[in-house]
């Protein structure tokens, strides 16, 4: 086992880091920007290294400043938890050759499945459900793009081969509109991600969002921790988040987990992974994989009572996962609501001075935050400052619990969208469980102020 990992990220999967680390024994050396010298992880380090400035371009995002702290301090891996450098193949690639342990997948695998059209063929191949679509990028000669699209049927979505976060698409309804809606695609993909590749699929109407978790070791032994269904979003960034999926048959989710754990074992893919699925009429259509933690984790941990953190900082080091297939068991159920520094309606950012932080507790309650009382939210990063985690027997135990804690939490000095999870965990509908990914948008869209 190591004895020393960088931790190469901050907020909230920099203090879960470093917890995990804890636990397992190992010196967690902790880096921070200008901005965030005052955070709870960087004062409860045995070391700390300061990175560059608040702008993420110079410090969590800044190759040879992580590696040299890295180095100084004698590290023997790096954990990049999510974001930032968490999905740079050349960067896991510059990690190993300067000799530490990337904590994650290989630059190979984080490189295929980073392209969209790669990775899309790796699946077809390893036999995983796909959206029916273009085989690979799309040809440019419109007659061609013309077939294509007819055979697949309208709507269809053209998505960019490099695209991420939500950016690069474009729904087409009819055909007298594909030629231009290609072309604009391909010049915004050029221009962002720096790959004007382009490839179509059927649109969706009203899918939902599940996703398979999968770890892996090094030794070809793959497992999946069942389901989340993250639906509940905006701008497509999740809102709230839950396991299992209300209302699919497991035999269903059992198939498609079979599906990601061969491909996992085809491809030779190593540590955490999620295989995110579009499920519409009973189907799941797989569009992406991350290669990393993910910020709703805690859920799938909650209901499998399996530390997915540790598990990955255990399988770089070369250990074998230490369970089977059969070994996993799915616990009740457990809900999260990603608490964001922002207004709850507008979703302005609102960092600053927090003055009051009164966290919830109780039985089921787990908190996973790195915010204190007179915390200053920086306004550099991502609005999200922690997670409100509610395990239950059943459903409706979880929701109950997560309202309680909803309640009990304060939050002062600051904006942040508390008050909204409160309304959406007495929401009907979302009670009800099984809502698609349109839902909230729309829900907002009647609940204007
Ligand atoms: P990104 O990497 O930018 O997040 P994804 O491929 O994961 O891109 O897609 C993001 C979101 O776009 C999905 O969650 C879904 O809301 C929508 N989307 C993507 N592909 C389709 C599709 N074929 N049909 C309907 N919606 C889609």
């Amino acid at each position: 086992m190591f004895k020393k990992i960088l931790v190469a990220n901050r907020g909230e999967i920099a203090l879960r880091i470093q917890r995990a680390c804890r636990e397992l024994g190992i010196r967690a050396v902790m880096v921070y920007s200008e901005a965030d010298r005052e955070a709870k992880y960087v004062k409860l380090a045995e070391e700390a290294v300061c990175i560059g400035p608040a702008p993420s371009a110079l410090s969590y995002l800044n190759m040879p400043a992580i590696i040299s702290a890295a180095e100084v301090t004698d590290a023997e891996a790096i954990h990049p938890g999510y974001g930032f450098l968490s999905e740079n193949a050349d960067f896991a690639e510059r990690v190993e050759k300067s000799g530490f342990q990337f904590i994650g997948p290989t630059p190979e695998s984080i490189r295929i499945m980073g392209d969209k059209v790669s990775a899309k063929q790796a699946m077809i191949k390893a036999g995983v459900p796909c959206v029916p679509g273009s085989e690979g990028a799309l040809p440019d000669d419109p007659i061609a793009m013309k077939r294509i699209a007819r055979a697949v049927g309208y709507p269809v979505i053209i998505k960019a081969a490099g695209g991420g976060g939500g950016r690069g698409m474009r729904v087409v309804h009819t055909e007298a509109a594909l030629v231009n809606a290609v072309q604009l695609t391909k010049a915004e993909a050029g221009a962002a991600f720096n790959n004007p590749a382009v490839y179509l699929e059927k649109f969706l109407q009203n899918p939902r969002h599940i996703e398979i978790q999968v770890l892996a070791d090094k030794h070809r032994n793959a497992v999946y921790l069942g389901e989340r269904d993250c639906s509940m979003q905006r701008r497509h960034q999740k809102v709230i988040e839950e396991a299992p999926a209300p209302g699919i048959l497991r035999k269903n989710i059992e198939r498609v987990g079979e599906r990601c754990v061969a491909a996992c074992k085809k491809i030779g893919y190593r540590g955490a992974g999620t295989f995110e699925f579009l499920y519409e009429n009973g189907e799941f259509y797989f569009i992406e994989m991350n290669t990393r933690v993910q910020v709703e984790h805690p859920v799938t941990e909650m209901v499998t009572g399996i530390d997915i953190v540790k598990t990955q900082i255990m399988v770089a080091a070369g250990e074998k996962l230490p369970f089977t297939q059969r070994q996993i068991e799915l616990r009740g159920h457990a809900i999260e609501c990603r608490i964001n520094a922002e207004d709850p309606y507008n979703f302005m950012p609102s960092p600053g001075r927090i003055t009051t932080w009164h966290a919830p507790g109780g039985p089921g309650v787990r908190v996973d935050s790195h915010v204190y009382n007179n915390y200053f939210v920086p306004p550099n990063y991502d609005s999200m400052i922690g997670k409100i985690i509610a395990h239950g027997d059943t459903r409706e135990q979880a929701l109950a619990r997560m309202r309680t804690a909803l309640a009990e939490m304060v939050v002062e000095g600051i904006k942040c969208n508390i008050p909204l999870h409160r309304e959406l965990v007495v929401d009907a509908k979302f009670m009800a469980g099984g809502t698609n990914i349109h839902y909230l948008e729309e829900w907002l869209g009647h609940h204007k102020r």
